[in-house]
């Protein structure tokens, strides 16, 4: 298990790229669902130097941080967990690891270990 923190930097670092694989080849006078065009939008994405700027861009913070698997929040830090061996990785906010850690606590530490 590879666990570590991920945090919105990291994500917004790739943002840009990201977008531009998904949205370079639509149409540039193609809408939105907020009627903005694919070109207005890209051209506020190309200024934006934050995080923040970028989420705003687009209108959602898909883009530029992580997202808990289990609530579906975005914070700006979340614990990843990896599988060594696949590509299977999960993300939880500290809301939700700390709710299912809770659990362990009606039970002893032998119980609970491997
Ligand atoms: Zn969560």
């Amino acid at each position: 298990m590879i666990c570590r923190l991920l945090t919105s930097d990291e994500v917004f670092a790739t943002a840009h790229r990201r977008w531009h694989e998904t949205y370079d080849t639509r149409p540039s006078d193609a809408r939105f669902s907020d009627g903005r065009t694919t070109e207005e939008v890209c051209a506020l994405v190309d200024k934006a130097l934050t995080a923040e700027a970028f989420a705003k861009a687009v209108g959602n913070k898909s883009w530029t941080h992580p997202s808990c698997d289990m609530c579906g929040q975005t914070p700006r830090v979340v614990v990843q967990i990896k599988h060594e061996w696949s590509d299977k990785q999960q993300d939880f906010c500290k809301a939700c690891l700390s709710q299912a850690l809770k659990l362990f606590s009606v039970i002893s530490d032998a119980d609970a270990t491997p």
